[in-house]
């Protein structure tokens, strides 16, 4: 891969990783518990709560994910599958740049026939 490609993908990741931040920072502004609510009120919030709770583990994966990546670029590692240590295709880096396997590992993660460290 060109030098050229790999700047434009950290560019890519840096600003991927820019926007989930200020998600992760906006999600933290969580509700004033300080006044006593009345239950109908309580069941509410807490629901709210989880599903945020659900979103920020999501983007905080996709965090680490993409400091995964901004690593292996600077260790000269970036595009080889973490499984199977091929090149991963190009166009699928180009897509998901924070990509970890090549199409076939990635297939095989999701089929559950390869344990995610
Ligand atoms: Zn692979």
């Amino acid at each position: 891969m060109s030098k050229l490609s790999l700047d434009e993908i950290k560019e890519k990741l840096l600003a991927e990783r820019e926007l989930l931040v200020a998600k992760l920072k906006g999600s933290d502004l969580s509700i004033d518990d300080s006044e006593t609510p009345d239950p109908v009120d309580l069941a509410v919030r807490n629901y709210s709560k989880n599903v945020q709770l659900a979103v920020s583990e999501n983007e905080s994966k996709q965090l680490a994910l993409i400091d995964e990546a901004l690593l292996r670029i600077d260790n000269d590692e970036y595009g080889l599958c973490q499984n199977c240590e091929k090149e991963i295709n190009p166009k699928r880096l180009a897509a998901i740049p924070w990509a970890r396997y090549c199409l076939e590992c990635q297939e095989m993660v999701e089929k559950g026939l390869l344990d995610e460290e």
